[in-house]
C-alpha cells in the first residue's frame, strides 16, 4: 500500500478535522498507510514525534471539533531550502511520497513548490549521504493534493472553503445575541467581521441578519458613504419603518473608493454625531474561528477528504497537482497552481482597487 501524509497549515478552520478523519479512513479502506504530520510544515521539518501513523481509532471523535487536533503553525524554516531538505529527509525516512495539504493559499503554494523541487532535494540528500541510495527508487516523485481550509472563502476555484459555513454560524449567533440587547435599549451596533480581501462573511451574515448596511472590500461605497448612510436611515424612518435597532457589519478590510480604510469606529462616530444614536462597537475577532464545525462543513470536508485520497491514487509523475474544490454541489479536482495564481492575482487586483476585475476573476473557473 501507499503511504499518505496529511497535515494542516496556516490559519485553522472548523472542519479541518473532518477532512483529516475522512483522509485517514478512506486511505486505510484503500489499503494505504496514513500518517499525521503534526504542527504543519514545522512538524515535517522537525520530524521525530511529529510524524505518527494514524489508526482508525485515532480519527474518532474529531469530526465535530473545531480547529485542528493535529496542530497548525506558520513555519519560516520551510521557506528556506535547508528546511525543505530536512522535511524531505523525514518524509523519505517514513516512505511518505503522497501528501495532502490542508491550508490556505500560502500553504498550498508551499506544497506545490515542494513538489516541483522534490527531485533536486532527493539528489542533494543522496549526495550528502542523508538518505540511503536504495530509497531513491520508491521516492523519486512526490504527489500533492490540496484542500482549502479558510474561514474567509478567499480561494479562487472553489465555491466554498472548509470553515466558512461554521464561521458564518458563529457570526450569526453573535448578531442574534447582540440583537436582543440592541432592541431592548434602542441601540445601534457596528460589528467588525473577518475578511481582509474577501467580503463573503460580512455579506452573507448581513443578508441573513437584516443588517442596515454592510461594508465589504470588493464593493466600496461610491461617493460620501457617511452621508449616504445617514440618508438611508432617515429615509427608512420617514417611510414609517419602525426600527428599534440598526446593525451594521464592517469587513476587516473595508475601504472607500479612494482606498481609505473604513473602520467600525468611523461608522460609530457618524451615527453618534450626525444621527444622535447610541451606538456600540463589537469586534468579533477569533470567536469567528471558534466552536464546533457546522453540519455543512463536516460534510464538505468529508467529501473533499475522500476525493483527495482518490486523486492521490490517480496521480502520476506528470499530472499536475490538484486542489479539491466545490463546484455548485459537485466535488471536483482543479489545477492547484492555476487556482493559487488566480487567488494571488485577486489580492493584487484588490490592492490596485480593480474591483470589477476581482468579481470577474472570482466568478470564472
Ligand atoms: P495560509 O496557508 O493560511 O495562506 P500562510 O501564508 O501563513 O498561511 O502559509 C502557511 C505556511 O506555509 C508558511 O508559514 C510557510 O511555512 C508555508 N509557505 C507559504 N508560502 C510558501 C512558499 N512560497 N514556499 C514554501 N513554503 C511556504
Amino acid at each position: 500500500g501507499q503511504k499518505i501524509g496529511v497535515f494542516t497549515s496556516g490559519g485553522d478552520a472548523q472542519g479541518m478535522n473532518a477532512a483529516v478523519r475522512a483522509i485517514v479512513r478512506v486511505g486505510m479502506f484503500l489499503g494505504c498507510k496514513v500518517f499525521y504530520i503534526k504542527e504543519g510544515y514545522q512538524g515535517m521539518v522537525d520530524g521525530g514525534d511529529n510524524i505518527q501513523e494514524a489508526t482508525w481509532q485515532s480519527s474518532s471523535n474529531i469530526i465535530n471539533v473545531g480547529g485542528t487536533v493535529i496542530g497548525s503553525a506558520r513555519c519560516m524554516d520551510f521557506k528556506e531550502r535547508w528546511g525543505r531538505l530536512k522535511a524531505a529527509q523525514n518524509l523519505i525516512y517514513w516512505g511518505i511520497t503522497n501528501l495532502i495539504a490542508i491550508g490556505g493559499d500560502g500553504s498550498l503554494t508551499g506544497a506545490n513548490c515542494f513538489r516541483l523541487e522534490w527531485p533536486s532535494l532527493v539528489r542533494e540528500l543522496v549526495d550528502k549521504d542523508m538518505i540511503s541510495k536504495d530509497k531513491i527508487a520508491q521516492c523519486s516523485h512526490l504527489n500533492i493534493v490540496g484542500l482549502v481550509g479558510s474561514i474567509d472563502n478567499d480561494f479562487c476555484g472553489t465555491d466554498m472553503t472548509i470553515g466558512v459555513d461554521s464561521a458564518l454560524h458563529r457570526i450569526q449567533e453573535a448578531v442574534d445575541s447582540i440583537m436582543t440587547t440592541a432592541v431592548s435599549h434602542k441601540r445601534g451596533f457596528v460589528l467588525e467581521i473577518m475578511g481582509r480581501n474577501c467580503g463573503y462573511l460580512p455579506l452573507a451574515a448581513g443578508i441573513s441578519s437584516e443588517a442596515t448596511a454592510i461594508f465589504i472590500p470588493e464593493d466600496p461605497p461610491v461617493g460620501d458613504w457617511r452621508q449616504a448612510l445617514c440618508d438611508q436611515m432617515t429615509e427608512k424612518s420617514k417611510s414609517g419603518e419602525v426600527r428599534r435597532t440598526h446593525i451594521i457589519l464592517v469587513a476587516e478590510g473595508a475601504i472607500d473608493r479612494e482606498g481609505n480604510a473604513i473602520k467600525c469606529y468611523d461608522v460609530q462616530k457618524v451615527l453618534t454625531d450626525q444621527m444622535k444614536m447610541d451606538v456600540r462597537v463589537t469586534v468579533l475577532g477569533h470567536v469567528q474561528r471558534g466552536g464546533n464545525a457546522s453540519a455543512f462543513d463536516r460534510l464538505l470536508a468529508t467529501r473533499m477528504g475522500a476525493e483527495a485520497v482518490l486523486a492521490l491514487m490517480d496521480a502520476t509523475p506528470t499530472t499536475p497537482a490538484c486542489v479539491i474544490c466545490l463546484d455548485g454541489s459537485d466535488i471536483v479536482r482543479r489545477h492547484l497552481l492555476n487556482a493559487v495564481q488566480k487567488t494571488k492575482k485577486v489580492v493584487e487586483l484588490m490592492g490596485e482597487r480593480r474591483f470589477e476585475d476581482v468579481v470577474q476573476l472570482r466568478g470564472r473557473q
